[in-house]
């Protein structure tokens, strides 16, 4: 017997995932593509999760609403850690 095996490939939820407007928390997917806008470098999340930290620049990036507020203007210096 050679049931007619599955060769259907479905490529679904691809766009999906980063195109959700599900309430959820910042990814780590999102972490990766994120860059300070003003030194192009690795962020990081901070401890209470309401910013993003650029360690380099020593700003800190709110974040709103789960939106990363990724403008220098708007970021807030490092000075109090
Ligand atoms: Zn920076």
């Amino acid at each position: 017997m050679d049931p007619y095996s599955g060769t259907l490939i479905v490529k679904e939820k691809f766009d999906n995932d980063l195109t959700m407007g599900g309430k959820m928390a910042i990814s780590s997917e999102l972490l990766e593509i994120l860059v300070c806008p003003k030194c192009k470098e690795d962020i990081q999340l901070t401890e209470k999760k309401d910013g993003l930290i650029c360690r380099h620049c020593r700003l800190i990036y709110e974040i709103r609403d789960d939106i990363p507020i990724m403008l220098i203007d708007e970021a807030r210096p490092l000075d109090d850690v």
